[in-house]
């Protein structure tokens, strides 16, 4: 085995351990959480190394990304279980045709234009897309996401897209504040997905909180993430 397939066979089960216990002091099962393996840093080599160790879902943050590495893997998506795409990054309107058929999920839906751009490709392609709507948590002007007010006044006049189901808010914790800063904003995103569900329209359900990095997904999961976004952690 070389080093990276080493070290990938030591830190998964530890990972996966660290989400168990995390799920667990919150009063979860440990199935309740979902670790998304992020490959953005790593080849398709190691992909295929992480789903022998059992990795079913996989995050990329470009789409180019992924277009690529599912296309080197096709053969791992019809598996049983089969791995899932998630994309975790910008997604730009002229790629939503190209990348709907490929994913599992969005987790980041960040205006109500790409909204309408991917409910038209969805349409048009006959297909049923499940989306998560990033939120900018930590204020940061370089993320992207909605500000929460800004959401939480999109809601009152939020329009049914046949084609898409919402299931949930994505984040990530802003870069200053450290550990103690992080959790209290992964507690703000809980705390708006709970307002929008009282006031959710008709088939929307936002039962999953996207949020969690290698840093801070235990954390995450304390405040209810149900998706983490594991890169570094696992390379390392
Ligand atoms: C890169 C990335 C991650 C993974 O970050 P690590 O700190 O390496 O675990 C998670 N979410 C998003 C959106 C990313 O771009």
């Amino acid at each position: 085995m070389n080093e990276a397939a080493k070290r990938i066979a030591d830190n998964v089960p530890r990972i996966r351990e660290r989400i168990a216990r995390a799920a667990e002091s919150a009063g979860r099962p440990p199935e309740s959480v979902t670790m998304v393996a992020v490959t953005k840093y790593v080849g398709a080599d190691l992909v295929r190394l992480l789903a022998q160790t059992g990795c079913r879902h996989f995050g990329e943050s470009r789409p180019q990304e992924l277009w690529q590495k599912e296309s080197e893997l096709r053969d791992l998506s019809t598996m049983d279980p089969p791995i899932y795409w998630h994309l975790i990054g910008h997604l730009q309107r002229n790629k939503v045709v190209r990348t709907l058929p490929l994913v599992h999920r969005i987790h980041s839906v960040d205006s109500l234009r790409l909204i309408e751009a991917i409910e038209d490709s969805a349409a048009a392609l006959e297909m049923q897309v499940t989306i998560l709507l990033e939120v900018n948590i930590s204020g940061d002007p370089s993320k992207h996401g909605w500000a929460p007010d800004a959401l939480l006044r999109e809601w009152e006049t939020w329009r049914d897209h046949p084609h898409l189901t919402v299931s949930g808010l994505m984040a990530m914790a802003g870069a200053v504040g450290g550990r103690p800063q992080a959790a209290r904003e992964f507690e703000q995103l809980r705390q708006l997905r709970d307002q929008l569900a009282r006031n959710a329209p008709p088939r929307v359900s936002l039962t999953e909180l996207s949020m969690g990095m290698s840093g801070d997904y235990d954390l995450a999961i304390a405040a209810g993430a149900t998706l983490v976004r594991i890169g570094s952690a696992l390379f390392e």
